[in-house]
């Protein structure tokens, strides 16, 4: 079973799933080989996205699993 997607807020604690997350506005995303140069334990299909929360507006960095395409 692949890990939890679920991504709290963390001002307004409103909880996203993985399809309340994509509908997000996306911010940023560092992808896994970015990421790779600065931590070492990093498996290479993870990467960091940044969304916009849809309530407070406040930015919610998220550890995610690349979709496989
Ligand atoms: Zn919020």
């Amino acid at each position: 079973m692949p890990p939890s997607n679920s991504v709290q807020c963390p001002r307004c604690r409103t909880r996203f799933d993985d399809r309340a997350w994509d509908a997000l506005d996306l911010s940023e995303r560092i992808e896994a080989a970015e990421v790779g140069r600065f931590m070492r334990k990093w498996s290479g299909d993870e990467c960091i996205e940044v969304r916009t929360c849809g309530f407070c507006k406040a930015p919610i960095p998220a550890r995610r699993v690349r979709a496989l395409q």
